[in-house]
Order: structure tokens, then C-alpha cells, then sequence
């Protein structure tokens, strides 16, 4: 078992400071309405359950998972749909929370498939955003951070499943 922490890329202070901004943000522009938060999982878990506790109106979770890279770091090319909403989301004002936009594939495709049912409004909101990465274009209504091209871990993102549970976002160095 490695024993070297990951080389930190951004701070738990720094996320905790962002994610605030975040739901402040959201909290305004939805003013006295209901918001339909999706989760994609597995990896933004831990961004949704903090971003949530942030946004001061009445809020509705739902889960979706996408497959994902599987234990590598490269995308396969394709994305399905693992697990399903178990609500509608019909006339519902709907947030798709994410972990990271990479190449752009998951959330565009992810994205095309809930238009289809009719929500009142969808917006995206990503942790972290590789503009470097992206084939597919999306547009994020609420970003955390803009990152260069790393495959980073931690604060939700794994690397085989590993490295979940760190409070902030790190890079793998040679030695783990
Ligand atoms: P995209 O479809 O945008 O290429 O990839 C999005 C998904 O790929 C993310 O939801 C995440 O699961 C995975 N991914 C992309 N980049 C990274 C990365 O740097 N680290 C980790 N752990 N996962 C990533």
C-alpha cells in the first residue's frame, strides 16, 4: 500500500469558498422557486452534498450515473446511462451538478437526454472544467474552477476507485 499523499491542486479552503459563491449564485437566480438538483455519480457526491447545504430554497435530489472511464484515465468514446432519475422532472427547474467537464461528451449527452423531458429550465453546474479537453461543446452556467489538463483526484473523483474520500483535489504524483 502507497504511503505519499497526493500533491494538492486545490485546497478544501478554496472549495469550501467557491461552492458558497456557487449556491449564493443559484439561491439568487432562483428566487422563490423549487430547484430538481440531479447528482451525477459517483463523482460529484461530495461537491452536490456541499453545494446543496449552500442554496437557501427548497430543493429536490435525484441521482443519475453515466459510465464512466472505467480504471483507466482515458474516455472510451461513449456514454450510457447507468441509473435513472426515479423522478420526472417535467416542468421542474432542473440542475444537473457534475464533478468535471472533460472532453464534454457525458454532460452533452447527458444533457440532450433530460431536455427531451421537458424540464421549465436546465442548467449545468461542474466542479472543475479541462477547456483544453473539450470536443463537445456545453455550456456550464455554474463552474468551479478551470483546470489545466491533469488527471486530478480526490474531493469525490477517483482514480480505480480509489482517492474518494480526500476533502480537497490533488494530483497523482510518481510516487502512488
Ligand atoms: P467527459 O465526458 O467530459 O470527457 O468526461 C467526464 C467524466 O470523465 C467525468 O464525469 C469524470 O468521471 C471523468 N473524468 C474526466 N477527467 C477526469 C479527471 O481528471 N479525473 C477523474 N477522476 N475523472 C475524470
Amino acid at each position: 500500500m502507497e504511503t505519499m499523499a497526493p500533491d494538492v491542486l486545490i485546497s478544501e479552503e478554496d472549495i469550501a469558498l467557491r461552492v458558497e459563491a456557487l449556491g449564493k449564485a443559484i439561491t439568487e437566480e432562483y428566487q422563490g422557486q423549487e430547484v430538481t438538483v440531479i447528482c451525477v455519480l459517483k463523482g460529484a457526491f461530495m461537491f452536490c452534498s456541499d453545494l446543496i447545504k449552500k442554496i437557501n430554497l427548497p430543493v429536490k435530489l435525484d441521482f443519475v450515473a453515466l459510465s464512466s472511464y472505467g480504471d483507466g484515465t482515458a474516455s472510451s468514446g461513449t456514454v450510457k446511462m447507468e441509473l435513472d432519475l426515479a423522478e420526472s422532472i417535467k416542468d421542474k427547474n432542473v440542475i444537473i451538478v457534475e464533478d468535471i467537464v472533460d472532453t464534454g461528451l457525458s454532460m452533452k449527452t447527458l444533457v440532450q437526454l433530460l431536455e427531451a423531458r421537458g424540464p421549465k429550465t436546465l442548467k449545468v453546474a461542474s466542479l472543475l472544467y479541462k477547456p483544453s479537453k473539450t470536443k463537445h461543446s456545453v455550456s456550464i452556467d455554474y463552474m468551479g474552477f478551470e483546470i489545466e489538463d491533469k488527471f486530478v483526484i480526490g474531493y469525490g473523483l477517483d482514480y480505480a476507485g480509489r482517492y474518494r474520500e480526500l476533502p480537497y483535489i490533488g494530483v497523482l504524483n510518481a510516487g502512488n
